[in-house]
């Protein structure tokens, strides 16, 4: 089981009332949509947390100061702890064993899970279509190499909550340039998430979307770029007009 998966039953297991009441926050009220609690993001004097239940995606959003982001991001602010080991108190604390396997580097691909999930969120199946339509693809091949269609100028660091930034870091997807973090690739791109790797490779959809200095292939910060043969050659198993050129 990848440890994304893993991820995915702790927060399916997870009721963000219950975990906040054990984090220690005060809660208010239960509402239609929400549950409400006492924001520990600003000196809150009457319950402004929003508490989301919904199931997989457990969140939260605060009416007053603004402060949102996923279960993980409670528990880091309020265990003042790293993401790792916040994730494994929450894993412990809905039943969840972490396998052995998974301890290594699981800081690293729990920032890749991070970063899927806003994939996920932000899929833009047109353009993967279209990418597919050109290259003479079929969606399933996409779909087999688990990729995704994204506009990282969509991808603001500024909103992004601590936990995720921090996550997104230790998946090399964002990255410090002019002492600025800022995504290691721009514009829309098609993502193929290398699970081996718990990397990252990005090909550009409009190569002059980043003027002159235009590269077509990045990659994700620390990533082994053998690893590209491998999707080169399944891609290859496929007809098309042209070489996909997945070597760097
Ligand atoms: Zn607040």
């Amino acid at each position: 089981m990848q440890f994304s998966d893993v991820l995915s039953e702790v927060l399916r297991r997870v009721d963000i009332v219950d975990i906040a009441r054990r984090l220690g926050l005060v809660i208010g009220k239960r509402e239609a949509q929400y549950t409400t609690a006492l924001c520990p993001f600003h000196n809150d004097k009457t319950p402004s947390l929003a508490l989301y239940r919904q199931p997989g995606n457990p969140h939260f959003y605060c009416f007053a100061c603004g402060a949102r982001g996923g279960v993980l991001d409670l528990v880091e602010k309020q265990h003042r702890e790293s993401r790792t080991d916040s994730f494994r108190w929450l894993a412990q604390e809905v039943g969840v064993d972490l396998p052995d396997g998974m301890r290594r580097g699981q800081a690293r691909d729990l920032g890749s899970a991070t970063f899927g999930d806003w994939m996920v969120r932000h899929n833009r199946d047109d353009l993967l279509r279209d990418f597919a339509d050109r290259r003479n693809l079929d969606m399933a091949t996409l779909a087999s190499a688990n990729a995704f269609a994204v506009d990282l100028n969509e991808l603001k660091v500024d909103d992004l909550t601590p936990g995720e930034r921090t996550a997104m870091e230790l998946a090399g997807v964002l990255t410090l340039r002019r002492e600025k973090l800022v995504p290691v690739a721009t514009g829309r791109q098609i993502v193929f998430p290398v699970e081996a790797e718990q990397g990252f490779i990005f090909r550009a959809l409009n190569d002059s979307a980043e003027g002159g200095k235009s590269r077509r292939y990045r990659f994700s910060k620390g990533f082994r770029k053998s690893e590209t043969r491998q999707l080169s050659d399944s891609l290859r198993a496929h007809p098309r007009p042209e070489s996909p050129g997945v070597d760097p």
